[in-house]
């Protein structure tokens, strides 16, 4: 397979956000939208997708940047993830977000990768990149889940013929934060909750997020409420590096002496989409910030869990990860 020429599409390179919807709607099934172009190139270059134009978004000023408002942080779609991660005020009052972001790839990758490229990437899964024809790419079958599949970094819950996962570790953070995602398209602006943002085979099994063709994500808000909290990341992979987690966690705790008055908990890689714990969550909620109630947040983490041949290992692995997080946020 060559992986040096990538398959003839037009570039369009508009400035500002009108125009760059206009042309995905009139262009319509084969636009492409192009942020920092880590995933999408890889896309094109392995041919797998072909799209017949792409929408360098990169020019448009609007889309970039880290703005305080009334209601907490504002952070453009197209602010790479180096920003994230170094800024002031993110690291002073998310610092969830920031630990998320430098936790991405490589500083290479984290100084072209954008926010919103971040969010609105596509599965890892081996067998879908190597362009096999499984149910996600219109085909048949799901070669992950077979008793021979590999299937190791798939799915604990949420299964529906596919069992990939969300590999973002911003999604992650940003469910936690309850942040609120900012969508323009052909019908004007509509914000949608992170935790909604993100969408499972059952709902539909072509795409991971809400977004309808033409819509661009522009930016994400991070509300008040949380800014300041105690959080706690951490992301297990095979190499510390770069890679992927095999699970995360990440977690946004308000305390009250030593008693969790509120608490958002996140799982990434056991999901199609970050989830959240919210049975762990009630477990915790009102009770002291002690060794007991983190190991019984973290039992009730992997209730439900129905692991595949060669996961199994991600239950413990997710029930120590909400323990820790609890412990020590
Ligand atoms: C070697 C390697 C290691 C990696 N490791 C990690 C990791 O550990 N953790 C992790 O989270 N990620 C990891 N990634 C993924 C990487 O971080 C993302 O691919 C990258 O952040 C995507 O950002 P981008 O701006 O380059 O997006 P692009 O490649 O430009 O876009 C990605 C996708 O999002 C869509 N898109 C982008 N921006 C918007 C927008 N504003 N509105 C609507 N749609 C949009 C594009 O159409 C495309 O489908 C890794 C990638 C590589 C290559
Ligand atoms: S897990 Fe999903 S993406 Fe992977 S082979 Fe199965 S259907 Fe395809």
């Amino acid at each position: 397979m060559s992986r040096d020429m990538m398959p003839h599409f037009e570039l369009y390179q508009p400035d500002t956000l009108e125009n760059a919807v206009d042309l995905a709607r009139r262009i319509g099934k084969g636009a492409w939208l192009l942020a920092g172009g880590n995933d999408s190139l890889d896309w094109f270059k392995d041919r797998h997708k072909r799209p017949t134009a792409v929408i360098d978004m990169s020019g448009i000023a609007s889309l970039k940047g880290i703005r305080e408002t009334e209601e907490g942080l504002e952070i453009g779609a197209l602010t790479t993830l180096a920003e994230v991660e170094s800024s002031a005020i993110v690291r002073e009052k998310y610092s969830l977000l920031s630990t998320a972001a430098g936790r991405v790839a490589s500083p290479q990758i984290r100084n072209a990768g954008t926010l919103g490229g971040n969010l609105c990437q596509d599965t890892r899964c081996w067998y879908y990149r190597y362009g096999v024809s499984c149910y996600r790419a219109g085909g048949i079958t799901c070669y992950a889940d077979t008793p021979e599949g590999q299937n190791r970094e798939h799915c604990l819950f949420g299964a529906s013929r596919c069992v990939a996962v969300s590999p973002s570790d911003t999604a992650t953070a940003s469910v936690a934060l309850d942040a609120k995602m900012v969508i323009h398209g052909p019908d004007g602006e509509r914000i949608v909750p992170a935790e909604e943002f993100f969408i499972g085979p059952s709902k539909d099994i072509t795409r991971m997020n809400v977004l309808k063709p033409g819509e661009v994500l522009t930016a994400v808000r991070y509300p008040k409420a949380w800014a300041g909290a105690k959080f706690y990341f951490e992301k297990v992979t095979d190499r510390n590096t770069w890679d992927f987690a095999l699970v995360s966690v990440a977690a946004a705790m308000v305390l009250e002496g030593d008693v969790i008055r509120n608490i958002r908990l996140v799982c990434g890689a056991v999901e199609c989409v970050p989830r959240r714990l919210k049975g762990s969550e009630s477990v915790a909620m009102g009770r002291k910030k002690a060794e007991d109630v983190a190991i019984e947040a973290g039992k009730a983490a992997s209730h439900g869990a129905t692991p595949l041949q060669f996961n199994q290992y991600k239950v413990p692995l997710m029930e120590n990860l909400v323990r820790r997080a609890i412990r020590d946020a």
